[in-house]
């Protein structure tokens, strides 16, 4: 029988592991970590379990929607109880306009009149659709390749447009800069519609799906009432607990004896970190960027090199427990972002139990507040006490909460989100390249790929799974 060697234990190396079981094909999979799921993971919290670090994911783009159906679990997938979301603007919390894509104003007239942007602002947004309608000019960089969305929205809707509304939204997913953000990976809605119409705005505005009375909308995001854990218990129950190995590493990987060129004809051969050595037909690793790099140095040196050039920003996320007479502000938002500008140390806020009923059945308010950018670490160097306070002087701030919380919790992610600098996809295209000449039977899979977010992911480790099965015919 094939046996096939998964190195990571996240949503990636688990749904990789999902696809090649069903193919009839043996796995290990080998995690240094004590629990399965990697960055996804559900614990309880005062009395309810709530998840650690991701708590939704996109229903548009197919990946998790997909796994949770092959799964059986997509009876339970719910979506939030509230839509709108606010930012924080001029010290206070306000509404967020309708008909934002990916922060771009796809409702001039709601932009504007949401007070959010000066006169020249949204001087600066109207102007846009004064565009002539079409692709634009010939030599516009955004024809050619991939931009930063900073670059991309800044020349169409102007900086302030971007800096209120863009960049608070995507540093919310991935705690970077939109500056420096890669619009192939990070944006392709907005790439997508820079290339078709001059005018970003009515580009957008052709991006959304026909509109619909709100009662049949499709939702944006899902979620499990047992948090992301609980796809996890899945993916775990249909791979086989056995198949895992949790508490150890993978230390190397070479060509099997006999082997032609990693791993085509003698197989390959795997290291733990207790010393044993592992035989596999195929490997794939599902590990963050830099070990990864690690692993692959002697198989693939250049895509080694290149990912270990790929950064990670580091967040933290503090769980929050109140009685609702203690919680001065109506619930009537998903939460709120924090825009870069603001200065302060909390990125966002999730009203948790506002925007998932099952998580306040017991009448208990549930806040998840945000720390930690690629440009602000300063959580890292403070202890969970430090920490606690800094964040309940902003919500005492921002929210007027005063009290004593009932519970909390803190949990650091470091080095845990991929910044994906312009052209990545390429240089991605290009390691796997190289991998797949050198060690065909080693593949690639994970965040620090091509998008982090869980259907991303997911889809990454299915497509591993599937380029393997190739290959091992
Ligand atoms: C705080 C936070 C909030 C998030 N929120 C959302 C959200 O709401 N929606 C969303 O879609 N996404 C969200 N994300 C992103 C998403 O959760 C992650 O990008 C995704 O879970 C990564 O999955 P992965 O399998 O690629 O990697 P990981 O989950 O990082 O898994 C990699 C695994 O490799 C293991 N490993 C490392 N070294 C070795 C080794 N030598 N040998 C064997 N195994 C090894 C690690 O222990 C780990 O388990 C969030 C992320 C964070 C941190």
């Amino acid at each position: 029988m094939t046996h096939v060697v998964i190195v990571g234990a996240g949503v990636a190396g688990l749904a990789a592991a999902f696809d090649l079981r069903r193919a009839g094909v043996d796995v290990t999979v080998f995690d240094p970590s004590d629990r399965p799921g990697g960055k996804l993971r559900t614990t309880d919290f005062a009395g309810v379990p709530v998840d650690e670090s991701a708590d939704m994911f996109l229903a548009r783009v197919p990946g998790a929607v997909q796994l949770c159906r092959d799964l059986g679990l997509a009876g339970e997938l719910i979506s939030p109880a509230i839509g709108s979301a606010a930012v924080v603007h001029d010290g206070a919390l306000r509404r967020l306009p309708e008909g934002l894509l990916l922060g771009v104003p796809t409702d001039v007239d709601a932009a504007v009149a949401s007070g959010l942007l000066s006169e020249a602002g949204a001087a600066a947004v109207t102007a846009d659709l004064a565009r002539p309608e079409g692709p634009p000019a010939a030599g516009d960089p955004v024809l050619a390749e991939d931009v930063s969305v900073g670059a991309l929205v800044r020349s169409r809707i102007g900086d302030e447009a971007f800096d209120v509304f863009v960049d608070p939204l995507l540093s919310g997913v991935n705690a970077g800069r939109a500056d420096e953000l890669s619009a192939e990976l990070g944006a392709a809605q907005l790439l997508t519609a820079a290339r078709r119409d001059a005018s970003l705005v009515r580009g957008a505005r052709a991006q959304l799906p026909a509109p619909r009375p709100a009662e049949v909308r499709p939702p944006v995001f899902h979620a499990l009432p047992g948090g992301m854990g609980r796809l996890v218990e899945a993916l775990v129950e249909a791979v086989g607990p056995s198949n895992i190995r949790l508490g150890m590493s993978v230390v190397a990987i070479e060509p099997g004896a006999g082997s032609s060129a990693g791993g085509g004809g003698g197989g390959l051969a795997v290291r733990t970190d207790d010393g044993a050595v592992h035989t596999a037909d195929g490997v794939v690793l599902a590990t963050p960027a830099p070990v990864t790099a690690t692993l692959i140095r002697s198989l693939a040196p250049d895509a080694a090199a290149g990912l270990d050039g790929v950064a990670y920003a580091s967040v933290g996320v503090v769980a929050l427990a109140y009685r609702p007479a203690d919680v001065p502000v109506p619930l009537e938002y998903s939460g709120f972002l924090v825009p870069r500008r603001a200065g302060r140390l909390l990125t966002a806020c999730s009203w948790a139990s506002a925007k998932w009923p099952h998580l306040g059945t017991d009448g208990v308010v549930r806040l998840r507040a945000s720390v930690g950018r690629s440009d602000d670490e300063r959580f890292v160097s403070m202890s969970d006490d430090e920490l606690l306070t800094a964040v309940r002087a902003e919500l005492r701030d921002l929210m007027g909460i005063a009290a004593e919380p009932l519970a909390w919790r803190v949990h650091r992610w470091l080095g845990s989100l991929p910044q994906y600098r312009p052209g990545h996809r390429t240089r991605v295209d290009r390691w796997e390249a190289e991998l797949r000449e050198r060690a065909p039977a080693v593949v690639l899979a994970g965040a620090g790929l091509r998008g982090l977010g869980i259907p991303a992911c997911i889809t990454s480790g299915r497509d591993a799974a599937a380029a393997l099965l190739a290959r091992l015919g």
